[in-house]
């Protein structure tokens, strides 16, 4: 079909909740996207940091096809040996002690907030109830996950939500010491801010917050939906914050383009989701779970995570070096970039990149977001440098 036929019959057929880009891709390779007319991209998208092996990674590309043909889905009520394949490769690179699998971001949070509160239920009766989480946050598009999330603009049209949020400011401990009261079980946080615009949080701050939590016994919870599987230089962010959580969820590139997500907790909450109080149909089925052991193994490989962090050390370096007028700043770490413009532009700006056939996201209301597949080549980003230089310069 050509872009006119796919536009037409998505317009008439598809519910018009994103706002796309005049593009239709067909194929691609590596961080190389081509569309229905054959033109090339650089993808610094990474579907929304889900391919992190890029597009068409051979050794993904085989083990989908191989699992695909062996055994697909046979539900949780069977073992099987690709989901605690990936379990034990979460468990053991994160120190935690076990997963329960899930197919999306939101539903991985609501899994973790679930175990949140019957961890308190358990403990403390039902008292405790309450989840701080903080202003500008994003957890996700289910009813419970959009009342977590701490912007107003998606509190609206779906009520009634889901009670027992309260939001926090970010890196403001005194605000937060406000509003721990007896009823809180949890403190729930992406160490970088994705959605709101990549904003890292201060390791102060997490550092500080840790402790006031764990005093009261209120679980730290980390939603590294975004920025777990590599994009900020090691599997998960929490490994650079110097703060453990105590349980956190994962979800988009964990099986490199298949749906999965994930909850992960400590010893300390390991068995609080017991028999019958939580499932999923699809979750940890054995494609998915295939996927996620080949991409786990590959980011885990000697070198790949490192030069992930050179990787985003030269794409960083290289737009700061070229002083374009534009650019107001990079906020971010490894291959999960913002880069701050004026925002009443932003969106000239993205439309431009993509004409030069460069794809990338935005974030918050000010970020010209990069989330590049981890195996983008330098002669990619040398493609990306130069349509900035142009387009920002
Ligand atoms: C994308 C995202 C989600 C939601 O994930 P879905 O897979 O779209 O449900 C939740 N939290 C964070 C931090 C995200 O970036």
């Amino acid at each position: 079909m050509t872009f006119e036929e796919i536009k037409a019959l998505d317009d008439k057929y598809i519910m018009h909740t994103y706002g796309r880009s005049p593009v239709a891709f067909v194929s691609g390779e590596g961080a190389t996207l081509t569309d229905t007319e054959g033109k090339k991209y650089v993808d610094l998208t990474s579907g929304i940091g889900v391919n992190v092996l890029g597009h068409a990674h051979p050794a993904l590309v085989k083990t989908v096809a191989e699992q695909a043909a062996k055994l697909m889905h046979v539900s949780n009520l069977y073992y099987t040996e690709p989901d605690v394949r990936a379990a034990k490769l979460i468990c053991d690179h994160a120190g935690m002690a076990k997963v329960f699998f899930a197919n999306s971001g939101a539903e991985a949070n609501e899994g973790l907030l679930k175990l949140a509160r019957k961890y308190s239920f358990d403990k403390y009766g039902a008292k405790r109830t309450k989840v701080i989480t903080l202003q500008n946050s994003f957890h996700g598009r289910t009813v419970m996950t959009l009342e977590a999330t701490g912007q107003d603009k998606f509190h609206n049209y779906f009520f009634p939500f889901t009670e027992g949020f309260i939001y926090a400011k970010a890196n403001d401990i005194e605000d937060l010491k406000e509003k721990i009261t007896d009823e809180v079980c949890a403190f729930l946080v992406e160490p970088i801010q994705g959605e709101s615009g990549i904003r890292p949080l201060d390791p102060g701050y997490l550092a500080e917050a840790a402790e006031i939590c764990r005093e009261k016994d209120i679980l730290v919870l980390f939603d590294e939906v975004q920025t777990g599987m590599g994009h900020t230089g090691t599997l998960f962010a929490f490994e650079q914050t110097g703060v453990k959580p105590d349980a956190f969820s994962m979800a988009k590139g964990i099986a490199g383009g298949i749906p999965m997500g994930a909850v992960v907790a400590s010893e300390k909450c390991a068995d609080v989701l017991s028999a019958g109080t939580h499932g999923s149909t699809f979750g940890g089925n054995p494609l998915a779970a295939a996927a996620a052991v080949t991409v786990l193994e590959t980011l885990l490989a000697p070198g790949f995570l490192e030069g992930v962090k050179e990787k985003g050390e030269y794409l960083k370096k290289s737009i700061l070096d070229m002083d374009l007028p534009a650019v107001q700043g990079i906020r971010g770490t490894g291959l999960m970039l913002g880069i701050v413009v004026d925002p009443e532009k932003r969106a000239g700006y993205v439309s431009e990149l993509l004409k030069k056939g460069v794809v990338v996201l935005t974030a918050g209301t000010d970020a010209i977001r990069l989330l590049p597949p981890l195996v983008i080549t330098k002669e990619e980003m040398d493609i990306a440098l130069k349509a900035f230089k142009e387009v920002l310069g």
